[in-house]
């Protein structure tokens, strides 16, 4: 499974993500974008779409397996 992560060096939490997939992506009050899905499965279209329209390039899509652990922090 493939899921978006937002660099937050990179992210200037302009809310384009959230706008165009807000499913995935919501606003934190702390100046960036977080990635709230776990299973972007259905949603991978919008995901592309957001990540296309990052001024920043700040998403990128990651491999992580079904079961193993995941990277939140
Ligand atoms: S589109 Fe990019 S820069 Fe804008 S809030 Fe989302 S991750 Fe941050």
């Amino acid at each position: 499974m493939r899921l978006p992560s937002i660099d937050p060096e990179k992210c200037s939490a302009c809310g384009n993500c959230e706008e165009i997939c807000p499913e995935v992506f919501e606003l934190g009050d702390d100046d960036r974008s977080h990635v709230i899905a776990d299973d972007v499965e259905g949603l991978e279209a919008c995901v592309e779409a957001a990540i296309e329209n990052c001024p920043e390039d700040a998403i990128t899509l990651k491999d992580r397996e079904d079961g193993g652990g995941n990277g939140h922090e």
